[in-house]
This record gives C-alpha cells, structure tokens and sequence, in this order.
C-alpha cells in the first residue's frame, strides 16, 4: 500500500486559487485504507472547497487511481465535465495524480492536476486501521531470505546490512529508542529458526543500479518482467 496523509487544507486551497471549477478525483484503493481519499473524503473535500467559493464539478473515486485499467472506464465517460473544470484535484499518491494528468492528456485535454494528498511511503498494514509501517523500501534486490524475514535496509536506522551496530539498548534502537533494534530481531529469529550461523557470512554491499529512477516493469505474456 502507498501510504498517503492529507495535505493541510490552506495548501490545497493555494494550489487551487487560480482556479473555480474544481473536480475532484479520490482513489477508493491504498487512499481509501489511509482513510485520505476514499469516497467519504472526497465528499468532505468537496464540501469544504464549496464552502470556500469553489464549484464542484463532478466528484470520481476510482478503485485504484493509479491503475489507468481501473481508472479510465470512470474517468473517460466524465470527459465532458474534465472538459468543464478549471482543474482537477486528486486525492491519492503521486502515482493516481500522474495516471489522472496522462488520462486527461489521453482524452486530448490540458488540464492543472493538482494533490491533495502527501504520499509517505510503500507501508505495510501491521494491524488493518490502527497501524500501517514501512516495511520494504523496495530495494530490487532482496535480502529477507538471509534475515529472517525482517528487513534491515528499512527496519535498521542505518539500514545495516550486517548488524548491528553496537549502540542498542535494552533491545532499542540507538537512533530511535521507541523502535526496537532490526538486528536483534533479526538474531533473534535466526535464532528460533536454528539459522544463526547466517550471521557469520558478509553481507556484500547492494546494488543501488537496482534503485536508479525511473524503475518500470513491462508486462510480457501475461507476466511482469524488468
Ligand atoms: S531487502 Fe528490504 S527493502 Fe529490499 S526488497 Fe527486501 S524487504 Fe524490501
Ligand atoms: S541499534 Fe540496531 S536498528 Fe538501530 S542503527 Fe544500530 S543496528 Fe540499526
């Protein structure tokens, strides 16, 4: 899930100011989880950008903004009203906002797409509505087989790939003494899983090639490949 948090409202209102007829699109996906851009949020947007002397052009909320499959057969029959609005507003992660300006651009329209939305992260949800946390920051070269199934390069303040550094305390991380330390985690459950002789080898430094941006995976004969 991305995880999203709403921007302050003085901010959406800023980006907006240009602009009168607003249209608001949420994402009824990982926007809905963080409870920033579900179909309720977008509602209590619209109302309060009325309230504020916008006019509400249509309000969509797509079930994964971010996926223009999911996306398109929403927004496409909206053309019209996309066509009507001095701008877009998305509730959702850059991603929705970015597939919402290319579905424009594919309606053959120039729209302002703006968010409402900050997004923090690919999180994880521990315990569904109370806690999501960032987990894996999707590295592209995976060293959970070694650690347990705990991941260092997020869990780990200095993401160590050989651990730990010394400055734990009572379990804690140094950097952070409300977060347990990765590395003993990770000791252990290679303890109980009788893997700790995984801790002998030298972990080899990764390879950030793997991180380079933009990172796109092309769909082959039915699969995803990089
Ligand atoms: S090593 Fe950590 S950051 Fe990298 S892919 Fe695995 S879980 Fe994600
Ligand atoms: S105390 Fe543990 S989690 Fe914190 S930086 Fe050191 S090894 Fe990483």
């Amino acid at each position: 899930m991305i995880g999203t948090t709403k921007k302050p409202l003085e901010e959406v209102l800023a980006a907006l100011a240009p602009y009168r007829k607003v249209a608001v699109v949420g994402c009824d996906g990982c926007a809905k989880i963080c409870q920033t851009g579900g179909v309720d949020e977008v509602a209590q947007l619209a109302r309060t950008l009325e309230a504020h002397g916008k006019e509400i052009v249509f309000e969509a909320t797509p079930e994964r903004t971010c996926n223009v499959a999911k996306s398109d057969p929403i927004l496409k029959p909206l053309t019209d009203k996309i066509q009507e609005a001095d701008a877009l507003l998305v509730l959702g992660c850059g991603g929705a906002v970015q597939i919402t300006r290319y579905l424009t651009e594919q309606y053959g329209l120039t729209k302002p797409v703006k968010v409402g939305l900050n997004s923090v992260g690919h999180l994880d949800t521990v315990v569904p509505g109370a806690v999501a946390m960032e987990e894996c920051s999707d590295c592209g070269e995976c060293v959970l087989n070694d650690t347990g199934g705990i991941c260092p390069v997020t869990r780990c303040a200095k993401s160590l790939l050989n651990g730990p550094c010394g400055g734990a305390e009572g379990g804690k991380c140094e950097v952070d003494h409300n977060r347990d330390c990765a590395w003993i985690l990770i000791y252990e459950r290679l303890k109980a899983l009788g893997e700790t002789d995984k801790l002998k080898r030298f972990m080899e430094p990764k390879d950030f090639s793997k991180m380079a941006k933009p990172r796109t995976l092309y769909i082959k004969e039915g699969r995803v490949a990089s």
